[in-house]
């Protein structure tokens, strides 16, 4: 496709592609969300009609491309892709929406950077299936209004919150993608090496799941260097001691944490004596955007019970101390 604004996927390694599933039935976890869009998908199917805008919000890597390349597929239309920060002026989406077929789904990425010029001409076109656009300047431009075909939006999000009240409200479908449970990841995991035609034992494969932050694009890169020490470091099978080690060599620690997970930790506990810190002082002491932080870093460590949200900042849980091998501060004596 020669659309600019139609930016194909980012894959940092082409193996993520092959290892999509590519059916809702394929899709492992996310439970409620699969059942609550099967019936979605099913009425939309029988009533001939476009399905509701739909929004996937949560954590990066759980799954919220694949599900949305999977509801085009069952719903038997298109699937067209683009971004938030793409869509620069409104005739880039203009010319988006204006190329769609019939009920196909239109996939937005980090919808939460739309820009607000962007964003204001969505509404109508999400409504009544329209679009006002201006043309040229002055007391020359005027308005015209467009007719579109009936069509699905989904948008993605890791941060349900920087969405506006009117852009959020106008989702039928709002649905929160949850991390990964231990066993869910070791069937992902076990799948994916099949896929891969690689040999991992049940408890290599459970080693892996067990410390992929309940992600399963964390899981596939696990798996596939685990994959690479047990080639060239080991018997080519991905054992248990194979996996261990190699994630030990990875800098994944036993929780899964990773080494700026860690950073954060350690930050927290040797530099403010365990908060509360505010995030715009923990994200400049770590040299990370704090978009980063927010999003990647914290829910995986909020999750895991190791910080804690307070109105006057981060702080570090019990368990974090714990994990650090530090002992929390005693309170001030009398
Ligand atoms: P997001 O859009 O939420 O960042 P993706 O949909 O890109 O996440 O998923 C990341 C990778 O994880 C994909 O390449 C896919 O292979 C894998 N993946 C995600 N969810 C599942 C799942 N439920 N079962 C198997 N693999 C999955």
């Amino acid at each position: 496709d020669s659309d600019p604004t139609l930016r194909p996927e980012p894959l940092p390694e082409d193996t993520d592609r092959a290892l999509r599933p590519r059916a809702l039935d394929e899709f492992i976890g996310q439970r409620a969300a699969r059942a609550n869009l099967s019936v979605f998908i099913e009425s939309a199917r029988r009533r001939g009609q476009a399905m509701d805008h739909t929004l996937f919000h949560g954590p990066p890597g759980l799954g919220k491309t694949t599900l949305a390349q999977i509801v085009a597929r069952e719903l038997g239309v298109n699937f067209r892709m683009t971004s938030g920060p793409v869509l620069a002026k409104a005739g880039d989406l203009a010319a988006i929406l204006t190329n769609l077929d019939t009920r196909d789904v239109l996939f937005i990425d980090e919808i939460h950077r739309l820009n607000p010029v962007v964003e204001e001409i969505l509404y109508p076109a999400l409504e009544d299936f329209q679009l006002d656009l201006v043309i040229g300047e002055g007391p020359a431009a005027r308005t015209v209004r467009i007719e579109l075909r009936p069509f699905t939006l989904i948008g993605a999000t890791t941060r349900l919150g920087l969405l506006t009240t009117p852009l959020r409200d106008r989702f039928g479908i709002p649905t929160r993608l949850e991390f990964y449970e231990e066993d869910e990841l070791v069937q992902i995991v076990t799948r994916a090496a099949g896929l891969m035609r690689a040999d991992a034992t049940p408890e290599g494969a459970r080693e892996i799941a067990r410390r992929a932050r309940g992600t399963p694009r964390v899981a596939g890169r696990l798996l596939r260097r685990v994959v690479d020490f047990a080639i060239v470091e080991g018997e080519g099978r991905v054992t248990r001691e194979i996996a261990d080690a190699g994630l030990r060599r990875l800098g994944v620690d036993e929780l899964g944490l990773d080494a700026a997970d860690r950073r954060y930790l350690t930050l927290l506990a040797e530099n403010y004596g365990g908060g509360p810190v505010g995030v715009e002082t923990i994200a400049a002491a770590l040299s990370e955007a704090r978009d980063a932080v927010e999003e990647v870093i914290e829910p995986f460590l909020l999750q895991q019970g190791l910080i804690q949200r307070t109105p006057r900042g981060r702080m570090l849980a019990p368990r974090a101390w714990t994990h650090l091998g530090l002992a929390p501060p005693r309170p001030a004596p009398g």
